[in-house]
């Protein structure tokens, strides 16, 4: 290309010199050598104009005029005019390659995939979308997806925007199918929808917790006729070499009784469909937990102090509720050395209601934080085994949450403390005197 540019350049001086050169020339002959350059300037300026329409027209309509004979600056114009279109092509080519293989890669994706405007509005969707959310090229393409998906659930999540998780609902087509749906924004304001069908795994899921429930509630009845025979025996024996023993198995069915209420109860929150939602009295609630953790607490000293708002009460299920509050305050007994502050509180904060209960026990170390509310996991086996617990608390307090739309906060500082603190929203709170 420099070569090129330097011949042009050359040849565009030598027309330059040549043209000044005849002029002064003929100016000397004719003895008017300021008209003759005149003249040769205004020539040589309109031999430039008329290569400038050249190239004018012809970038204006290149694929139906022919590549212009050019000279000079203007032939090297051209040429780079010529190079960066074939560049442009190339790359033009090689972006609608990437764009088809794009669409190519999410048509034969087995999960519906959607593209929507910013208006909610379907712009694109695969084959798989057709199938399962029976979407069509005429009826659905432009119309609000809220609409082509008619579900309550699914209204609510796409008009909330918070996509940072997916839901699962009940497919509006065919109350059998279960999806989940996530969407993903991207690009200007667009959204990626994609459904999954997840029948198959929520009906394992079921069929793995009414396993669950069977076995439970199976073993139920001969335990309680075991820890009753038990207290029996050592009711009537004083033998010495037997009453530890006896003490050892009642202790041992009486952990075995606790962790199939636990299994229970966390099998009934995942099947029960139909939500109870009475108006709850959190301030006689936080009462009745209080005493009994006066009890639970036994020989050990602990100073309990309640900061309670007795107006505020939240809808929900009672049972459930206590349960999970109860978890709270016992594992705050279980994990503070005797000696210890525990506090609760029941307040407004912000809209939403917080039940939260503080303590200045062993803490938590920071990596196990997130990992709290799973089945059996407990940072210390040993010491969750010895003061009664079965590493499914958290878990039952996480699920309660979840049916109250309601999230559990942990802080936790390893050696000084923890607080786990219930927030309810306010579609939750129910303020008045009961
Ligand atoms: P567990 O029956 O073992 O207490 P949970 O599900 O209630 O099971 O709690 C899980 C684990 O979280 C516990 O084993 C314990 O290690 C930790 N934990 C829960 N509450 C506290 C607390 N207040 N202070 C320190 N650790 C706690």
């Amino acid at each position: 290309m420099q070569t090129y540019s330097k011949q042009a350049v050359k040849e565009e001086l030598t027309w330059f010199f040549l043209i000044v050169f005849i002029s002064l020339v003929i100016g000397y002959l004719t003895e008017s050598v300021g008209l003759s350059f005149s003249l040769s300037l205004v020539i040589y300026l309109l031999l430039h104009f008329k290569q400038a329409w050249k190239v004018l027209t012809w970038l204006s309509y290149k694929s139906a005029t022919p590549i212009p004979s050019t000279h000079g600056v203007w032939g090297l114009f051209v040429q780079q005019a010529i190079k960066t279109e074939k560049k442009n092509k190339k790359h033009k080519k090689r972006l609608s390659a990437l764009v088809k293989r794009f669409h190519e890669v999410l048509a034969a994706m087995p999960d519906a995939i959607v593209i929507l405007d910013e208006f909610g509005g379907i712009e694109w969707f695969n084959e798989s979308a057709k199938h399962i959310l029976q979407m069509n090229q005429v009826d659905s393409i432009g119309q609000h997806i809220t609409r082509c998906i008619n579900n309550k659930k699914f209204a609510q999540y796409y008009n909330h925007k918070d996509f940072s998780h997916s839901i699962d609902i009940e497919s509006p087509f065919d109350a059998d199918i279960s999806l989940n749906f996530r969407i993903a924004p991207y690009g200007k304001k667009k959204q990626l929808l994609s459904a999954r069908d997840t029948t198959r795994m929520r009906q394992l899921e079921g069929v793995r917790s009414l396993f669950v429930a069977n076995v439970s509630h199976e073993l139920r009845t001969p335990l309680t006729v075991i820890s009753g025979y038990l207290e029996l025996l050592s009711d009537r024996d004083n033998d010495p070499m037997l009453n530890p023993i006896y003490q050892q198995m009642s202790l041992q069915t009486d952990r075995m009784t606790t962790l199939l209420d636990d299994l229970l109860m966390l099998s009934n929150l995942e099947n029960q469909q139909e939500a109870i939602n009475d108006i709850i009295c959190i301030a006689a609630m936080i009462k009745d937990i209080h005493r009994e953790a006066q009890i639970f607490k036994g020989e050990q000293h602990y100073s309990i102090h309640c900061d309670i708002d007795n107006h505020l009460n939240i809808q929900g299920n009672a049972k459930e509720i206590h349960s999970a509050f109860s978890n709270l305050v016992t594992n705050a007994l279980r994990y503070t050395p005797s000696g210890g502050e525990i506090k609760i509180t029941w307040k407004k904060q912000q809209n939403t209601a917080q039940f939260s209960v503080q303590d200045n026990g062993i803490g938590i170390e920071e990596k196990h934080i997130n990992r709290l509310t799973e089945r059996f996991y407990r940072v210390d086996k040993g010491r969750s085994r010895s003061t009664g617990g079965t590493g499914l608390g958290l878990a039952i307090v996480k699920h309660v949450m979840l049916k109250h739309d309601a999230k559990l906060d942990i802080k936790s500082k390893f050696g000084k403390g923890s607080c786990f603190t219930c927030i309810f929203p306010k579609e939750r709170i129910v303020i008045q005197k009961i």
